[in-house]
């Protein structure tokens, strides 16, 4: 994937969470304050908005403006979450104007990584991390047996939507849904889901 295409991505991903605003909402409700819609939507609007500063700009810029501007506009722990995220992505992608499937291995890398530090979280206590890590792993797994680059996110989508239903099996122990406790079972986790819509987006565009 080239970096022209990266901002018809970042827009698509804009318009996937503002279309699963309410919906992402409601799953905040169940077992946290109900913002996670608003707080993404309003992250991406804000991206949206800087746009045109990414006309021929390498990936890593792109990235990298993309993780600053979630961090400063969002409130909440999706900001700096997701911003961190986009931010360890762009440092991999550092003057590089095309990304293969290798690369976004290393972007995702960097990305759990940037998670794992921001929010001292592992996988298994219900958050984003138990999306972005089977996906990882079912994308490494895919390149590994020869499958391309579309094929192999497409694969990291399954992996992410079956973590997502697995946040419906576990107690939170991170974030805000931990104070619910048990009472988090049953109910998926909003940011394991806004992470499935991204990749998502990604997997349409390739
Ligand atoms: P807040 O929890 O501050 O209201 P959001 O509602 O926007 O922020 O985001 C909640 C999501 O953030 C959770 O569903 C979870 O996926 C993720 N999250 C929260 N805390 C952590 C953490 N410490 N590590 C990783 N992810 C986290
Ligand atoms: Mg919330």
């Amino acid at each position: 994937m080239k970096s022209d295409r990266i901002p018809e991505v970042l827009t698509a991903m804009s318009r996937k969470i503002s279309e699963k605003k309410d919906f992402l909402t409601d799953l905040d409700n169940a077992i946290g304050d109900g913002d996670h819609g608003i707080n993404m939507a309003r992250g991406f609007a804000a991206v949206e908005s800087r746009l045109p500063e990414f006309e021929g700009k390498d990936i890593g810029y792109i990235l990298k403006t993309t993780g600053m501007t979630l961090v400063s506009v969002v409130a909440g722990s999706a900001g700096p979450l997701y911003g961190t995220a986009f931010m360890k992505a762009g440092m991999v992608m550092n003057g590089k104007n095309e990304m293969t499937a290798d690369d976004f291995i290393e972007c995702l890398n960097a990305a759990i990584d940037g998670v794992m530090m921001r929010g001292k979280a592992v996988q298994g206590e219900k958050t984003m991390l138990d999306a972005m890590i089977p996906a990882r792993d079912a994308i490494v797994s895919a390149v590994k047996d020869g499958r391309n680059f579309p094929e192999a996110v497409k694969a990291g989508v399954e992996a992410a939507r079956e973590g997502v239903e697995y946040t419906k099996t576990i107690i939170a122990t991170k974030g805000r849904a931990a104070y619910v406790g048990e009472r988090s079972l049953g109910h998926q986790d909003p940011g394991a889901t806004s992470f499935t819509y991204l990749l998502e987006t990604i997997s349409e565009a390739l």
